[in-house]
């Protein structure tokens, strides 16, 4: 057994306002375990994306968590979940006024897995693969198919 307090995890730079992941501390094996708070405007990703292999699920614990999928938009509130299937492309984010606080499940828990992730090009006037290059405590995006700056983020 092993317990461990969400405020004792470190936050990483994310999309996010708060990003604990909890996978090492509690030794997950076979389920990635990962802790956010999306302050107005935040996202849960980076990217709009899909895995290949890991299903997701999403707990909103408070707050309203709004999540762009294949077949529109998705509202999640507090006390509901959602899950998405390998292989199904999404995006949560707090378009809401209060601060989403959630819980997120993907499993299998796989190291280097493969993601497609696509982002808005103003470059190339069109959603297209998208890029993350990390630069010390500064995640780039960048558009895969003309190379411009789609975002920043910092803790
Ligand atoms: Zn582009």
């Amino acid at each position: 057994m092993r317990k461990v307090a969400v405020e004792a995890v470190d936050s990483f730079v994310s999309a996010a306002d708060v990003f604990r992941p909890l996978s090492a501390a509690l030794g997950t094996e076979r389920v990635a375990v990962n802790y956010y708070e999306l302050a107005p405007g935040d996202s849960f990703g980076f990217c709009y994306h899909r895995h290949h292999e890991q299903e997701e699920v999403f707990y909103v614990q408070s707050g309203t968590a709004t999540f762009e999928t294949e077949s529109g938009l998705a509202t999640v509130d507090a006390g509901e979940l959602v899950r998405f299937a390998p292989g199904e492309f999404q995006r949560g984010t707090n378009r809401g006024p209060e601060r989403v606080v959630a819980l997120a499940l993907g499993a299998p828990r796989v190291e280097d897995e493969r993601v497609d992730l696509r982002r808005d090009c103003p470059e190339c006037g069109e959603r297209t693969g998208a890029k993350l290059a990390r630069e010390d405590e500064v995640i780039v995006a960048e558009c895969a198919d003309c190379g411009a700056e789609t975002g920043r983020f910092t803790r």
